[in-house]
């Protein structure tokens, strides 16, 4: 894949158009006030027909997990298992269409795409990848349609790059149900969540290190849980985050994801890592866009010296530098769209060198366009002041910079 296709031009074209009429006109209060993105998300949903497709693609594979456990349950071979993590969101055509929505977005609010990533993409794959049928029926469905907005908690207070080795949430065994304590931080749509994946230790009296890691899924509302005010930030201010606090939340074997203390869930948390990783590239690859843009519109029409200030070669390097940003990171967005294609996922090392580059690039990018804009891009009314704020959090979230290099390095020293 060397370029979009017509119809991912048209798609294009009609997402363009839903952001002019419904995100651009309420940026402001979106990016700047307290209004939560979740009905302008559902809107969005809502007009391209994406509630309905999501609906009928998790209930499609609920339907064929049925089948095949009953053909396990009658002694027959279960038919193959479709691919899951991005190979599982269909071919190239298919994906690309789904990844337009995510780069067209970021050019205005990358805090829009983050909280629709983390309740569709982290918080359903969760739990439609690990979880018992009856799970997937009952937060599955809802979850995948953005008829309810999930979290998905691992961060804590004392753990964040080290999550599992510094994890101090506990679950502990009380007959047939469990007990749950301990905090999150920084939990993206953690505030408003109506279903939350939660990652502890099964505390037996065990050291912490030799803990089974287990993952529950739980209800706002629940006795003992509490979600936080959203945290005031640098920049995404259009995806809330906040604190969640539990305190003998107590919980029936149904809400353990998979009903079992044996999924692997450490295994689960690296793919939803992978999953998160990858996404980054489209998001940096809108938001470079749209610098870029935008910088060329201004060094056309800013005159100093006499003339536009895109005649200065200074200016004219940063340009070029941007266009170099734009090129490689589609590059990027085309090879995954063409790796889902072939049925295959990102390993987690190429997900992290994938996320370091998009990361630092839309950082540098968006830096630059603050300089080419002069006193102006310091200011909250152009627009590349707030895509410089939002641009950070894409080196912290989803394992920092640093974590990515280790993660790349480990790979390349493995012995293989
Ligand atoms: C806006 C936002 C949204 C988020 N959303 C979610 C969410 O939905 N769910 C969730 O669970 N979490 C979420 N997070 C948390 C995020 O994943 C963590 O912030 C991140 O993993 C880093 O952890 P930390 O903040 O504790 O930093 P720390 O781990 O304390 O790191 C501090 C510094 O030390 C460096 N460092 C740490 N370890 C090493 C090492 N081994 N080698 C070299 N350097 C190292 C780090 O790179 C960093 O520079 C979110 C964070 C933000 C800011």
């Amino acid at each position: 894949m060397h370029e979009w296709s017509d119809a991912h031009l048209m798609v294009r074209e009609a997402v363009r158009q839903f952001i002019d009429k419904e995100i651009k006109p309420n940026l402001e209060e979106l990016e700047h006030g307290d209004t939560p993105p979740y009905d302008t998300l559902r809107k969005f949903f809502k007009s391209f027909g994406m509630d309905v497709m999501a609906r009928e693609n998790a209930l499609s594979q609920i339907k064929r997990e049925k089948e095949a456990a009953e053909a396990v349950a009658r002694g027959e071979t279960p038919p193959e298992k479709e691919p899951g993590g991005l190979a599982g969101m269909g071919g190239g055509e298919a994906a690309g269409l789904a990844m337009i929505p995510i780069i067209e977005l970021c050019r205005y609010c990358p805090g829009m795409v983050t909280a629709m990533g983390v309740s569709m993409g982290l918080t359903t794959a969760a739990i439609m990848s690990k979880g018992t049928i009856a799970q997937k029926e009952r937060w599955g469905v809802d979850l995948a349609t953005m008829d309810k907005i999930g979290s998905w908690a691992i961060t804590e207070p004392d753990s964040g790059s080290d999550a599992f080795g510094s994890m101090k949430s506990t679950a502990r065994r009380d007959g047939d149900e469990y007990i749950l304590n301990g905090s999150k931080t920084f939990i993206t749509n953690g505030p408003y969540a109506d279903t939350i994946v939660f990652i502890c230790k099964l505390d037996e009296g065990n050291p912490p290190k030799d803990r089974k890691v287990l993952t529950f899924v739980l209800d706002s509302g629940m006795p003992g849980l509490e979600q936080s005010k959203p945290l005031r930030k640098m920049g995404m201010h259009s995806s809330p985050t906040g604190q969640l606090f539990l305190t003998d939340v107590r919980v029936g074997r149904d809400r353990l994801l998979g009903e079992t203390e044996d999924v692997p869930a450490r295994s689960g948390a690296k793919d939803t890592f992978s999953m998160e990783r990858s996404g980054v590239a489209a998001m940096a690859l809108g938001i470079v866009s749209q610098c870029l843009d935008l910088s060329v519109e201004y060094a056309k029409t800013r005159i100093q010296f006499g003339k536009p200030i895109g005649e200065f070669q200074l200016i004219q390097l940063k340009l070029a530098k941007m266009e170099v940003a734009r090129l490689n990171l589609t590059n990027l967005v085309f090879r995954q769209l063409e790796m889902q294609a072939a049925g295959k996922n990102l390993t987690l090392a190429e997900a992290s060198a994938s996320k370091l580059y998009a990361a630092q690039t839309a950082m540098d990018v968006t830096v630059e366009a603050v300089q080419l804009f002069g006193g102006n891009g310091y200011m909250a009314e152009y627009q590349v002041e707030q895509l410089c704020r939002d641009a950070k959090v894409l080196q912290i979230y989803g394992g920092t910079d640093e974590i990515q290099v280790s993660q790349i390095a480990r790979d390349l020293l493995a012995d293989k």
